[in-house]
Parts: structure tokens; sequence; C-alpha cells
């Protein structure tokens, strides 16, 4: 018999997705299942949500939730057991789940995800007439209240919280303590205060009785100064309980002997065609160097400045850029530039899947330059796709390439290319490196091979994450 937990995030594949967030929250239920653990998942009632529901069972309701009627529905949706809260004050807008549409965050957004907190501590609390969770496992700030609001009422169910990413506390002025229904006495350095604001992820790190992140190498940095956003002393004092667990990536989805948006293949030389096909796609001028792509957010946490900055060392030695992107103008405006400019560079400015597959089976290498990288997955796809990753050496970027340096290469076990973060003349030398690899072909393949035998699945995270339910349920 399968234990029950319940998982509660803002993002869940293939339902909504923003970033990796989604990947691993929609991954988790399926990867749990084969260790015993039986998850629900709750999201937030957004329209497109409410839109891929067929049927639906209500489980509860309440006449007010933060400024409007909300109800609970469960549902069955590409193999997931949901809950869905609907609340069309909160949920229903145009938009993407976080703006509005002119790009600001929606005003509300505390009170927004701290009422998915509050009803994940109705149903840890017995809310739902015939289940109730053993363990709650939260994702973020947006559903970091959730062990504050179960503390507040002595819900004594345990509650692990997930860091994705630091960078995003969920900030709200103090004058909002009342509105999202926190206690005032709780609003003190120690506990839900971060400089004169509350935070939602401050209170959750308080207050969760395990604390997780995404690599062990994001764990470790997250109680530094560098990496830890403010929040480095409230992790240290959680160190007892804080674990990193290395994501995994969604294999049923990416892989290339079975992906029907690509050429199938099951190795290196299969990729041929698709390398044909990616440089006509992206209107490249084949070249003698690597094909090398970028899939990501355009934000300044990924690096892709530097990478504008280092690309020409690159284009010099017969190398091609790819990029598929959206994010902020001021690097959007910079690469498609850059794009125009040479004939070399590709890019597409906007979010597509299909095209992101495409890619990474085209692509000889993939870049990952970030400053800081909580797991990261566009390098365990390129691992996967034998695409060799060139990353910084930071969070999970750290944890998943092996850099071809001597000793891995005489081992024969290297995977790709690390280069120090926050560095572009370090960017540069190490695309040097990568375009002095890819002239040797036998090394190459080598890299490829060993890629694409390197485990990116979610097997070792689930057996880490059940771990880690039964201390807590025990
Ligand atoms: P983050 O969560 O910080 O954005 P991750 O590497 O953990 O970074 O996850 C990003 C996910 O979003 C990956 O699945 C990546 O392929 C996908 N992605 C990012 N940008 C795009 C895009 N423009 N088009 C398609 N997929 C994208």
């Amino acid at each position: 018999m399968s234990r029950a937990a319940l998982s509660v995030a803002s993002e869940c594949v293939p339902l909504v997705k923003t970033g990796g967030l989604a990947d691993v929250v929609g991954a988790l239920p399926a990867a749990m299942k084969a260790q015993g653990w039986a998850l629900r998942t709750l999201l937030p009632g957004y329209s497109t949500v409410m839109a891929a529901l067929d049927r639906t069972t209500e489980v509860w309701h309440a006449a007010e939730l933060f400024g409007g009627p909300a109800r609970l529905l469960a549902a069955r949706a590409a193999g997931l057991d949901l809950l869905v809260l609907d609340a069309p004050h909160l949920y229903d807008r145009d938009g993407t789940i976080y703006l509005t549409p002119t790009g600001f965050d929606w005003p509300d957004n505390p009170e927004r995800f701290a009422a998915l907190s509050m009803v994940a501590a109705e149903i840890a609390g017995g809310a739902l007439p015939d289940w109730r969770p053993e363990v709650v496992h939260v994702h973020d700030w947006q559903a970091a209240l959730t062990p504050t609001y179960m503390k507040a009422r002595s819900i004594d169910v345990p509650v692990l919280l997930t860091v994705h990413n630091i960078a995003f506390h969920g900030l709200a002025p103090s004058g909002r303590l009342e509105a999202l229904h926190l206690q005032r006495i709780r609003f003190n350095s120690e506990e839900l205060e971060f400089y004169s604001q509350i935070s939602a992820l401050k209170a959750g790190l308080v207050d969760a009785d395990a604390v997780s992140t995404v690599s062990p190498t994001y764990a470790r940095e997250l109680m530094t100064p560098r990496f830890g956003m403010g929040l480095e002393g409230v992790i240290a004092s959680r160190a007892a309980d804080l674990r990193g667990i290395l994501n995994g990536i969604d294999t049923g989805v990416w892989s290339p002997e079975t992906d029907d948006a690509i050429a199938p293949y099951s190795a290196p030389s299969g990729k041929a065609p698709n390398r044909e096909m990616l440089l006509a796609e992206f209107g490249i001028e084949p070249g003698p160097g690597p094909l090398c792509i970028v899939v990501s957010r355009l934000t300044g946490q990924k690096g892709l400045d530097l990478l504008l900055d280092a690309a020409p060392r690159l284009l010099a030695m017969g190398g091609m850029i790819a990029l598929l992107g959206t994010g902020e103008k001021g690097l959007e405006g910079g690469w498609r530039d850059l794009g125009e400019r040479s004939p070399a560079v590709g890019v597409h400015i906007g979010y597509d899947e299909g095209m992101s597959h495409r890619m990474f089976a085209g692509a000889d290498a993939v870049l990952v330059p970030s400053r800081f990288e909580p797991c990261g997955l566009t390098q365990m796809y390129g691992l996967r796709y034998g695409t060799v990753p060139l990353v910084a050496r930071t969070g999970g970027l750290a944890d998943t390439v092996i850099d071809a340096n001597e000793a891995a290469l005489r081992a024969g076990v290297a995977t790709g290319v690390l280069v120090e973060p926050d560095d572009a003349q370090a960017l540069g030398a190490g695309l040097e490196r990568l375009v002095a690899l890819y002239a040797q072909p036998k090394l190459w393949q080598r890299m490829q091979r060993n890629g694409m035998a390197h485990p990116v699945g979610w097997e070792i995270a689930a057996a880490e994450y059940a771990a880690v339910y039964a201390g807590l349920a025990s």
C-alpha cells in the first residue's frame, strides 16, 4: 500500500510552466510512486489549468478565501492526481501566472499564493473527508507559508520545503500582515521579517521540518553571502535539516531514442540529420567548429551577457550558435543584434518546446554559463542527447558535468567542459577548450557517449526524497 503525500506548487508540467520548477513538480509523482509514495499535487486554478481539466469533483469549498469564494476540485490529468484551487478572483486573469499583461508582478501575488498555502494547511489539517497526507512537500516561496499556517493552528503533519531558486523570496510590505493572516508576534528578524518586509520563503525556512534544495553544491552555496541572497544565515541555522537532492529529468520526454520531435537516434552518429535540419531551421551558415545551442530564460542569472562578450572568440574559431530564449528586453535585443550581424548565429526570441527538442538533437554542444544555477535541466538534456555541455562551475551544473581535464580524459570519463562562473574571460577560454576537443573526433565521441550513458533520470532523487519523507513521517 502506498503512503500519502501532498505536493504544493505554483507550476506543474504539462499544465503550467515558466521554468524548471514545473518540470520537477510534474515528474515527482511518477518517480515517487515507484518508491511507494502516492502524491497528490495542489495547484492554483489558473484559467489555463481549469481549461485543461475535464472531469472534476468538488471536495472542499470556502465562502471567503482572500477576498472571494473558493473551491477545491479533485481531478486527474496527464497521469497526475490533482487538487486544483478554483478561486477566480485570484487566478482567472490575462497575463502570465506571475505577471500582468504589461509585465509587472501582480500586486496581490502575496495573497494569491498565501491562499494556496492556506488551503494546503487546511488539507493537512483534515479538511478533505477521506484523505490526509502523512507528509506535505512544499515548493518555493509560493507554497512556503504552508508550515507557518499549520503551526498557527497546531497541525502537526511534517513539512518538507524544497528551495528551487532562492532568488525569489515572496516579499510583501509589513502592512499586509493581517491581510495575509500572519501573526504580528512572529514578525521579527528571527522569523518572518526580511529587512522590514514579510518574506514567505523565510517563514517556510524557519517553520518547515526539513529543507531541501536541488543539488548538493547549491545546498553548500546557499550558506554563503554570495549565493544566499540575504537568507544565508537562516539556511545555515537549518544546516542539520538541509539536503541537496539533485533533480532528474523526465526521460520519457527527453530521450533521443524515442523523441518524436526529432529524427531518433541511439548513438552520436545519429545526430547528423538533426544537425542539418537545425542549421537550416536557424538559417546558420555552416562552419568547421561546433554548433552550440542555448535554451534559456534571458535573465542576469543565466550569464548570457557574458556569452555575448565571449561569443566572438567562438565564432572566430568556426563555431556557431543557435539561441532560443525569452526574457529581459536588453538581452533579447543584444542577441537579436548578434544574430543579424553574424551568419554563424541564429536567434529565436520566444518559448517553444518542440524547437528545444530539435536543438538538443541537432547541436554539438549546449552552453550554460550561469552565474548561479540551483540545478539546471538543459545540461542534463545535453548529456542525454550526446550534446556536450559547457557549464559554469556552480550549483547543479557542477554536480552533473565531469570536466574534460587531463585526469578525466585519461580515465575516459569526461562529459563536458566546466568554467568559472561570472567571468567572460574564463568563458572565452572554456569555449576555446571546447573547440579544441571538438577537433579531436575520437575524444569528442567518447565524451558524447559518456554523457548519453550518464544517469540523469529520477530514480536516484526519488529514493532520496523517499528517505526524507519516511524520516519525517516516522
Ligand atoms: P530555470 O528553471 O531557472 O528557468 P532550468 O534549466 O532549471 O532553468 O529549467 C528551464 C526549463 O525551461 C528547461 O526545461 C528548458 O528547456 C525550458 N526552457 C527555458 N526557456 C525555454 C524556451 N525559450 N523555449 C523552450 N523551453 C525553454
